[in-house]
């Protein structure tokens, strides 16, 4: 069962790794598909070697209907973003360290770079803290996204959303290079940041990008 969107989101998972967006098991990446079921990595494996049967798949009535592993410990957050943004179709949960700590010193990863225009369509809004693998992590998700494709989790991590699982990879890998970008800036000085229109003119270009 979907053993095409469980190979997209393992290799999404490994993506995440090469660029030191999560280490060992951290993190998780999900999918939900057009009639509602949603396939989910599982709780604490390595993806290196994780294989498509590692993957569980739920339907919308929150059930197990493929696979033998523990569901990571976020799901119940996931369901939640699923539930309450039909919208989404992936989510992408890391612990990436830059994007992490902008949110240790700001409310906001500001719109400093075209790039986060692109790929998360403007400023990144820093939640409240919740603990790892309680449902406050979705919920924090739907109240500061803000038509957003990303949250920053106040000492967690980042949590990233997309109509396709393409565009919350892009946002989480690209959010780690503007937040390393904003940060250097932001260490010799006050960066500046982007007007409403500089950031719709940047968002609009993007659309026209890729094949
Ligand atoms: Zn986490």
């Amino acid at each position: 069962m979907y053993e095409n969107e469980k190979k997209e989101i393992i290799s999404a998972a490994l993506e995440l790794k090469y660029n030191n967006l999560i280490a060992l098991s951290g993190g998780n990446v999900s999918m939900r598909m057009p009639n509602g079921d949603y396939v989910v990595t599982p709780s604490g494996m390595g993806y290196d070697n994780m294989v498509p049967d590692d993957l569980i798949v739920f339907n919308k009535e929150k059930e197990i209907i493929e696979g033998y592993r523990k569901p990571s410990v976020d799901t119940a957050a996931l369901e939640y973003i699923y539930d309450h943004m039909p919208e989404v179709n992936a989510i992408i949960h890391t612990h990436q360290p830059y994007a992490t700590a902008v949110g240790l010193v700001s409310d906001t990863l500001p719109a400093c770079s075209t790039t986060l225009s692109n790929v998360c369509l403007g400023a990144v809004n820093v939640t409240r803290y919740s603990p790892p693998g309680h449902v406050g992590m979705g919920e924090l998700t739907v109240e500061y996204a803000g038509g957003k494709r990303a949250v920053i989790l106040k000492h967690h991590g980042v949590i990233t959303i997309g109509e396709t699982l393409k565009q919350a990879l892009y946002a989480a890998v690209y959010m780690e290079e503007v937040a390393k970008l904003y940060l250097a800036a932001k260490a010799v000085g006050e960066p500046a940041i982007m007007t409403e229109e500089q950031n719709r003119l940047a968002v609009e270009a993007f659309e026209r990008y890729g094949q």
